[in-house]
């Protein structure tokens, strides 16, 4: 089984450290010899070409990405910029972007279906906030999440699902490991009835390196999607020791 652990930078780091971050985990990774663990890096937009182009050891994606394929939209960064600087794939629907930039599952649907025309991967978060899971509304929140966004895909193949739990991000508390079980078997259950996909799933949500060996010992999942546990290199190298 291949582990997928991968780091969301979110808007943070200068080149310099994005650098020095890069030096020390791919020193790292090179060193394990071990073809267990995909690592991938999701990085801002200005560093993207820099890092791709002098570390290979390491997947280098976006968190974000434009719904529009170009033209007059100020500030916007399309595929085809990001695919002219060399990346894998993108983060899309990261909580932060529904939350903060009020980002729908139209739009995310719109980035899901361009990252497919292009054969690029997506990283597509879903996850209920604390309001929603007070009510009992998880599973349907879930649900409704991932059927639309991934209105009018034909092919899996390219698309890992990171279940992130909105109360659990940032926060330094996990998701409790039984409600993990739960909510993985859950999407398991519906990909497979509603599209006939065995997919990759990873878990989001303050996974530092004691909640990776949880992981690993009592789910079935692909890996982890690890934001602030991942800023300091070593921190990140100690997780994925942990695997
Ligand atoms: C994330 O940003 O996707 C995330 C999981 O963050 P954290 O690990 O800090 O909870």
């Amino acid at each position: 089984m291949k582990y997928i652990i991968a780091s969301n930078w979110k808007a943070n780091f200068t080149l310099q450290e994005a650098i020095d971050w890069f030096e020390k985990v791919t020193s790292y990774i090179e060193k394990l010899h071990s073809s267990n663990i995909r690592v991938i890096a999701a990085v801002p937009y200005p560093y993207i070409h820099h890092l791709s182009t002098n570390f290979t050891t390491l997947d280098v994606f976006s968190q974000n990405i434009s719904h529009v394929e170009g033209g007059a939209y100020t500030g916007e960064v399309t595929i085809s910029m990001l695919k002219s600087i060399n990346f894998k794939g993108s983060i899309v629907g990261h909580s932060e972007r529904r939350h903060i930039f009020n980002e729908t599952n139209e739009i995310i649907n719109k980035k899901i279906l361009l990252l497919q025309k292009n054969s690029l991967e997506s990283i597509l978060c879903v996850g209920e906030t604390l309001d929603e899971r007070k009510q009992g509304r998880t599973k349907q929140t879930i649900q409704q999440q991932i059927s639309e966004a991934l209105r009018g895909v034909t092919n899996f193949e390219l698309i890992t699902i990171a279940y992130e739990p909105v109360w659990a991000i940032g926060t330094g508390i996990p998701i409790d490991i039984n409600d993990l079980i739960e909510m993985e078997k859950f999407i398991r259950e519906f990909v497979l009835r509603e599209y006939n996909w065995q997919a990759k799933i990873l878990y989001g949500g303050s996974v530092d390196k004691g909640f990776i060996r949880e992981i690993i010992q009592k789910t079935t999942l692909d890996g982890a999607l690890i934001g602030s546990a991942s800023w300091n290199p070593f921190n990140f190298i100690d997780i994925i020791g942990n695997l």
